[in-house]
């Protein structure tokens, strides 16, 4: 057994799992917990001033995002924004057709209402990827019908930090459109993982409706948007009294609005700072993982601009991914395998085994994912011990197969 440190030091690598709430973003959130209560709806002072606030958090997050505050819809989170874009449209538009695009590599959030829908009767196009998680422009210009009134594909990916052609597809989609006569498909995207980095100009990317939650961007959790473009139509599924435009009913979460907006604006101010920042922080972990561990294999894309500058996936050939995660909290550190939500299952991670890699070598593999607080310190300290963890483990593992 390796010995353990005198002192743990806490690291924390799995921000794309979740981020700390930002210090600037609880105090903007806190006086709508104790003293601006009111409900929105309200008429008297106190329900005047909270809908001011909420009316002051969509005007701000919408004009990050290119947008208009009609064109936001405030939800419980990433999750619940999917559902509400993906039923949403299929919903409204079956009469167009019952056709959706998406991409094999997609989050559960998406994945599992489509698979619901195709239970349902519509009909599904799953795109592939190739080895490091793209999708293919001309599979997906061959995947267009006159009767897809949906595509939906993710920004960035959770797992290992591929940037799709966001608006490359979206120019395909106009294009179809102009060609065909017609107002749809309308285009999704998921950009909970891009926004804390990317730019998220919707008329730059093309999309006519977008998700975006706080979890993900150092705001609170439980909290997110739907951008949706002006005019197009989507049935709520959240039903009840007529806040959101009735779009999606239910008391506004008046603090946890206010903390996304300011946690949005934050990213998008710093964003491009801390991407290359973290750029140069993941460069030299790969370097130091690749000097000091053999037979290691970076899943995804190369480092740089067709990844998330803060992802890291490893497939540490001959052991469990899992058994290595369990090891390293024993030292502080924290990272996961496969996404946080399969994190209950052994099935391997779909995105992995999409990009090709066997059972093997996808349950074989840990993603860390670098944040704002992390520093070359952290990494060093990782790369004390992480190499002796993977020989040790290799060794178990030998030991067992014979
Ligand atoms: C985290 C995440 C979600 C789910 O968001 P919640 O706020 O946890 O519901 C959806 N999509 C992607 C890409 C994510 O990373």
């Amino acid at each position: 057994m390796i010995p353990k440190p005198n002192k743990i030091k806490e690291v924390y690598l799995d921000h794309a799992a979740t981020t700390y709430t930002d210090k600037q973003v609880v105090d903007t959130m806190l006086p709508y917990f104790t003293e601006i209560y009111g409900n929105p709806s309200a008429l008297y002072h106190k329900g005047i001033e909270a809908n001011g606030a909420l009316n002051e958090a969509r005007r701000t997050a919408s004009k990050l995002i290119g947008a208009l505050p009609e064109n936001i819809i405030f939800t419980a989170g990433g999750s619940e924004s999917d559902n509400l874009a993906i039923y949403g449209i299929a919903q409204a538009h079956s009469d167009k057709g019952k056709h959706i695009i998406t991409t094999a590599i997609e989050h559960h959030a998406v994945l599992h209402p489509i698979h619901d829908l195709e239970k349902q009767g519509y009909e599904v196009t799953y795109l592939k990827v190739n080895a490091e998680g793209f999708v293919n422009i001309n599979d997906f210009k061959k995947a267009l019908r006159p009767d897809t009134i949906l595509v939906t594909i993710m920004y960035a990916n959770n797992e290992v930090g591929t940037i799709e052609p966001i608006s490359d597809i979206g120019r395909e989609i106009l294009k179809h459109r102009k060609d065909n006569n017609t107002s749809y498909p309308y285009f999704h995207t998921d950009a909970c993982q891009a926004a804390e980095y990317l730019s998220l100009d919707v008329e730059k990317l093309h999309v006519d409706l977008m998700t975006i939650n706080g979890s993900k961007i150092y705001g609170p959790k439980g909290i997110g948007m739907l951008y949706v473009r002006r005019g197009i139509r989507i049935k709520p599924q959240v039903l009840g009294g007529s806040q959101e435009r009735k779009m999606r009913a239910g008391t506004e979460n008046v603090p946890a609005i206010m903390g996304l907006a300011k946690a949005l604006e934050i990213a998008q101010q710093h964003g491009q700072k801390e991407n290359d920042r973290l750029i140069k922080l993941t460069n030299y972990f790969l370097k130091e993982l690749e000097e000091k561990i053999p037979k290691i294999k970076l899943n995804g894309p190369p480092i740089g601009e067709g990844r998330l500058a803060n992802n890291l996936n490893i497939a540490f050939d001959g052991i469990e991914g899992e058994a290595l995660l369990l090891y390293l909290d024993e030292y502080g550190i924290m990272c996961s395998n496969g996404s946080a939500c399969t994190s209950e299952s052994v099935e391997p991670s779909h995105v992995l085994t999409e990009m090709g890699l066997d059972t093997k070598l996808a349950q074989s593999s840990v993603r860390f994912t670098l944040g704002r607080t992390t520093e070359k310190d952290d990494i060093d300290y990782v790369m004390k011990y992480l190499p002796d963890v993977v020989k040790e483990l290799r060794e178990i593992n030998k030991i067992n197969s014979k």
